[in-house]
């Protein structure tokens, strides 16, 4: 393949290189381990970082095409697969901080990001402060002197609230900081963290990397000495991805540009037919000319990606009665498949926060997720329709 191709076409060939048989389709090598051609490739394989053959916890042929089509991707110099998107998250995390450390996070956040950074990572010293990305220098205000890490999620779940990367990386730069961004909304292909400043991308591939909710998945992709860090924590935590799983996440690489592309115009599609409706106060999507960043996401993004969120004025209980109601559109968490999901994040997805933060971060009452799916749009406009007669 030539060095330089979209992205499109490292979705496709990007795990050729990688590829040791001449299959088209990357074999799945379903191994927990590898026979050595020596005792002394068994001595130094031990030592080694990421040995591809050795043991799958350490790493595994099919996981590692996955890896260098993901680098490629997200323009990093390299990824780590694991087994979920909190194994990335926290692998992540823990491997740029020490006890006594300090990180600056926006919010919300997704719950268990919140949770990890609130309930666990105390217990361990280290400290959480989170701030508004909305509020001009929040970031630069919250620093302390231990901070070690900015963490961002943009567009946040639920809220879709931006932050501005190349504000975040600068602020970091000055400071010696590491950026972590979540990626997950956005995909690659709606945003590339690493082109803006930020060091290093986590990712819940369960959700479009996958797209057809069918595997659990986590990524990282960032400098090499970092990731080189990442894998020797996970190698020890040991959330490594089945092989299968890997292959899985490779298959559902292939379609993402089109799956993606398709996605994002429904949403745009359904974003305006909620923002039109007398039963909805807000609709929270990036790509709507009235979202209060839509200048931000224009400079940042490339797409405004398929996740959006809206306010019922009818609160909790309309909410309920909405997702209860859709005939086409499943009740159901998660994101990023080809069927169209919707929750409600005050009872569900952020069901174990406080009640004040949950104020605090604008997940209210009434607001319901949605992530588009593959369905015709003109089924998922009626469907809404009814549904909101219903709530
Ligand atoms: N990051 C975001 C933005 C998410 O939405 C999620 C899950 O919903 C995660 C991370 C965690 O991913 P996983 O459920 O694959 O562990």
């Amino acid at each position: 393949m030539p060095e330089s191709v979209r992205p499109e076409t490292i979705l496709i060939h990007g795990a050729r290189s990688a590829n040791p048989t001449s299959a088209v389709s990357m074999p799945i090598f379903q191994t927990s381990t590898y026979c050595l051609p020596s005792a002394r490739h068994g001595a130094d394989y031990q030592k080694s970082v990421e040995p591809v053959e050795y043991y799958t916890r350490w790493g595994n042929p099919t996981t590692s095409a996955l890896e260098i089509l993901f680098a490629q991707l997200e323009g990093a110099e390299a990824a780590l697969a694991l087994g979920s998107g909190m194994a990335a998250v926290s692998t992540a995390v823990l491997a740029g901080l020490s006890q006594g450390d300090h990180i600056v996070a926006g919010s919300p956040l997704y719950s268990g990001t919140a949770e990890l950074f609130q309930g666990i990572l105390p217990r361990f010293g280290i400290a959480a402060t989170f701030v508004d990305p909305l509020e001009g220098a929040a970031f630069e205000k919250a620093l302390r002197p231990n901070t070690r890490l900015l963490y961002v999620e943009t567009p946040s779940n639920p809220t879709l609230k931006l932050t501005d990367l190349a504000a975040v990386a600068q602020v970091a730069k000055r400071r010696g900081l590491l950026t972590i961004a979540d990626n997950t909304f956005a995909t690659p292909l709606g945003q590339r963290p690493l082109a803006h400043g930020i060091d290093a991308v986590v990712h819940s591939a369960t959700k479009y990397v996958g797209g057809h909710s069918d595997v659990t998945a986590g990524l990282i992709a960032g400098p090499k000495p970092y990731l080189d860090k990442c894998w020797q924590h996970a190698k020890l935590f040991g959330p490594a991805l089945d092989p299968l799983a890997s292959w899985l996440l490779l298959r559902g690489l292939k379609t993402l540009a089109v799956r993606f592309e398709r996605q994002c115009e429904t949403a745009l599609k359904l974003a305006r037919l909620l923002v039109a409706h007398p039963t909805v106060a807000i609709v929270h999507y990036p790509g709507l000319e009235s979202h209060p960043q839509h200048a931000l996401a224009r400079q940042q993004m490339e797409r405004f990606g398929a996740m959006l969120s809206f306010e019922l004025n009818g609160g909790y209980a309309a909410a309920q009665r909405f997702v209860e109601s859709l005939r086409v559109a499943l009740l159901a968490v998660s994101l990023g498949g080809t069927e169209t999901l919707v929750e409600h994040p005050a009872s569900m997805s952020h069901g174990l926060l406080a009640a004040e933060e949950l104020q605090r971060t604008g997940i209210t009452a009434g607001l319901v997720r949605v992530s588009l799916g593959l369905e015709a749009a003109e089924d998922l406009v009626t469907d809404f329709e009814q549904a909101l007669r219903a709530a």
